[in-house]
């Protein structure tokens, strides 16, 4: 729901600056439609239903994986294509993955997103509407930025929806924004007050193959984002999340794990290693047995692991899938 025009239309219409609020109550509530926000007078009711839609995202497609995954595409009124995900786990979870880019300028070489054309940075409101999507099918409790684009180069528009995000049910310690390692955006996060988690998407140990596989790394370099993310450990108390992706044969070796635990303090960072999910982009994904060999030496080290489970891979709405092909 677009905030801004509810307030503009609510101001047109002459009516007090609350009823704006009790509009988005009822909207993160997970309501259908105004009709059903009965302490509105009625003749507000239908004037907003007209002018106001409940959400500023088009649905184009949706689709459900095998796991209970769901997947849906949208488009923004000017037509530009985004993913989102509803993941479904058995301990009764359900973690939306949103978007807060159509498309993503970073190319990163594993990874759909990055080959489909960027559109543009994602207002609130469009990032809120893909949760409310879902909110509107089940009750929801975590949020993760790990859809389409880079979160950390949309921050404003991010942090703004995190704001609302605890009115769908959803706190801010149960949000995650992952990020390619933008530094501007990590100390923007540091400085701020929710106590919303960061994940690192590092994929290699060293600058060499980092910069191979995410030309963001000569940019930001592995070396500085490390350290930006130390002090957001150290000011906010919380532990990074790091993100590996297992590519057979590229970073998936003994010597890279060994390699890694040098370079993370297990008191700062616990690592989840992410099975590589199929793109175009030719990349093989790990062995189990080359992921378990990886995770046990990084145990072994005294480096908390955890190996991500997938979901959805069947309607490509895996991680690093989504590519708006509906
Ligand atoms: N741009 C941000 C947010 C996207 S999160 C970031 O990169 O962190 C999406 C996660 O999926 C990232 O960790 C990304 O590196 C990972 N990913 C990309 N392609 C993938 C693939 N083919 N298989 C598994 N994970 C992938």
């Amino acid at each position: 729901m677009d905030l801004t025009l509810l307030r503009k239309e609510l101001a047109d219409a002459g009516e007090p600056c609350y009823r704006a609020e009790q509009v988005w109550e009822w909207a993160a509530k997970g309501v259908r439609g105004y009709g059903e926000m009965t302490n509105l007078p009625a003749g507000l009711r239908e004037r907003l239903a007209e002018r106001v839609p409940l959400s500023a995202l088009a649905l184009a497609t949706e689709s459900t994986a095998d796991d209970g995954t769901r997947k849906a595409l949208f488009t923004t009124a000017g037509g530009k294509p985004l993913e989102a995900v509803l993941m479904r786990f058995r301990d009764g979870r359900r973690s939306v993955c949103v978007s807060s880019q159509s498309g993503c300028p970073l190319t990163c070489s594993f990874c759909a997103t990055g080959q489909m054309k960027f559109g543009r940075n994602l207002t609130a409101s469009e990032i809120l509407d893909q949760a409310l999507h879902f909110r509107r099918i089940e009750p929801v409790d975590h949020c993760v930025f790990m859809g389409m684009g880079e979160p950390m180069m949309n921050l404003d528009e991010v942090l703004t929806a995190c704001e609302r995000l605890p009115d769908l049910g959803i706190t801010h310690r149960r949000t995650t924004i992952s990020t390619v390692g933008w530094i501007p955006g990590i100390e923007a996060l540091t400085a701020q007050e929710m106590p919303i988690r960061l994940a690192f998407s590092l994929h290699a140990p060293d600058e060499a193959l980092r910069s191979e596989l995410m030309p963001v790394n000569d940019r930001y370099p592995l070396h500085d984002v490390l350290e930006a993310c130390v002090e957001h450990h150290r000011v906010r108390r919380r532990k990074v999340f790091i993100e590996y992706v297992m590519l057979g044969g590229i970073n998936d070796r003994h010597e890279h794990a060994v390699r890694l635990s040098e370079i993370l303090d297990p008191k700062v960072f616990k690592v989840n290693l992410i099975p590589y999910n199929p793109t175009a982009s030719g990349f093989e994904g790990s062995t189990p047995k080359a992921i378990e060999a990886f995770r046990a030496a990084l145990a072994e080290r005294g480096q908390p692991v955890t190996v991500r489970l997938t979901r959805g891979r069947d309607i490509d709405a895996a991680c690093g899938q989504l590519a708006a092909t509906g």
